[in-house]
């Protein structure tokens, strides 16, 4: 038992692992979200709890399971983002090889803490039946509307699509080893919500009104069960101006030793002018390089990314790229020359960075590759489509059937 604390509802509980679940009275999928896998953000962890209870008395009306897993236990404890390492950065595919294996070279607080949640998922889906849908709760330093990061599969857009969201994609390209993108590499449905300020009272409200919304969703609650409206329209209306597909296009990473400070005041999704003045990086001015949307600015003392730029998707080019995924034309971009498969199972491009530099970055997301690195002479793009359970969800409502 861990006790965590709500500064907005002034308000201690003792929480564990699985702060609880509810066993459905009908068939249907199981739902998996994770809360608090930075410590300061216990917001997500209350919303669950208040849920759950409200459900309990009405488990008959339930189809399917819902498992809500709390995330940094020692960190919710301390209300400190992490202690040695970001939990949300740790999933890379590295050290969950060594986790699957029981192999691993390093350990520290954090990392027992990714391997009993690893395990706590990995329990529920060997006892329980697909399709599985994942979510992971988190808040902002910075006060904001309600948004959700998604990596762009075409099973996520689709479920993401029915929320009244902005909804932001390529946020895996500049942070590694987000608990979402191990999911999201197994194939399923998952994706982040964001639901306000760390102790802003309304983001406990907004996660509640999100949790039920992608209950209905998901087809676990009829509309009347979860009160669907009331909730719809809390989210609708927080983020009315601002809804749509965004990507983010760049970052400013702070490094180790460098002192960062972003100039007060800015909230999420502002529109910054170009030459505006929007953080010091070490006494120096940083200043936006055009007029964009500022998004995640830091106001917290950990974290390495100082905040992100990001631009609106036209409707265009989310049709275009539907088109060119379903017809895998990626396959014919290999007949150009410095374009190769990196091995047989046909996901991960090799592009010769010479050849690289005449295709912009666009055109790779717009066939479904992200998460780029780079070697020395490469660029390394993986599919994202590649690994889709599609056929796990194909009896889902949401699931557009035209892909
Ligand atoms: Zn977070």
């Amino acid at each position: 038992m861990v006790k965590i604390h709500s500064k907005p509802l002034d308000k201690t509980i003792e929480i564990e692992r699985v702060i609880g679940e509810i066993h459905g009275g009908q068939h249907g999928p199981t739902i998996i979200f994770t809360a608090g896998i930075h410590g300061n953000e216990p917001s997500g962890i209350f919303a669950l709890k208040q849920v759950l209870e409200q459900l309990a008395p009405k488990r008959k009306l339930v189809k399917g399971k819902i498992i809500a897993i709390s995330g940094n236990l020692k960190a919710l404890a301390a209300g400190i983002r992490f202690s040695a390492h970001d939990l949300n950065r740790l999933w890379t595919s590295e050290l969950m090889n060594e986790v699957n294996n029981g192999t691993l070279s390093q350990t520290n607080e954090d990392i027992d803490e990714l391997v009993e949640i690893h395990n706590v998922i990995k329990e529920v889906m060997t006892k329980y039946p697909g399709p599985y849908y994942f979510m992971d709760l988190h808040t902002t330093s910075s006060e904001s509307i309600p948004f959700l990061t998604v990596n762009d599969s075409s099973l996520n857009r689709d479920f993401v699509n029915q929320y009244p969201l902005p909804i932001i994609f390529g946020i895996e390209e500049f942070i590694e080893g987000p608990i979402l993108s191990y999911i999201n590499e197994l194939g399923y449905v998952s994706f982040g919500f964001e639901g306000g300020q760390h102790d802003g009272l309304y983001s406990i409200d907004n996660h509640i009104a999100f949790i039920y919304t992608t209950l209905v969703y998901a087809g676990v609650l009829s509309k009347k069960t979860a009160d669907y409206h009331h909730h719809y329209e809390m989210l609708a209306k927080s983020s009315v101006d601002s809804r749509g597909f965004y990507e983010v296009y760049d970052s400013l990473k702070i490094r180790n030793g460098e002192v960062f400070k972003m100039k007060p005041g800015f909230v999420n999704f502002q529109t910054v002018k170009k030459n505006q003045t929007l953080a010091h990086l070490n006494d120096k001015k940083i200043v936006a390089d055009k007029t964009a949307k500022i998004f995640m600015p830091l106001y917290q003392p950990k974290g390495d990314d100082g905040f992100y730029m990001i631009r609106r998707i036209a409707p265009f080019f989310l049709q275009l790229s539907r088109v060119l995924r379903r017809f895998k034309l990626d396959n014919l971009l290999t007949f150009l020359p410095g374009i190769n498969w990196a091995d047989k199972t046909k996901d991960t491009l090799l592009v010769n960075l010479r050849i690289a530099r005449f295709f912009a970055k666009k055109f790779f997301h717009l066939l479904g590759y992200r998460s780029i690195q780079k070697d020395k002479t490469h660029l390394i793009l993986r599919n994202r489509e590649a690994a889709a359970r599609t056929e796990e969800y194909l009896d889902a409502k949401w699931k557009l059937k035209s892909t």
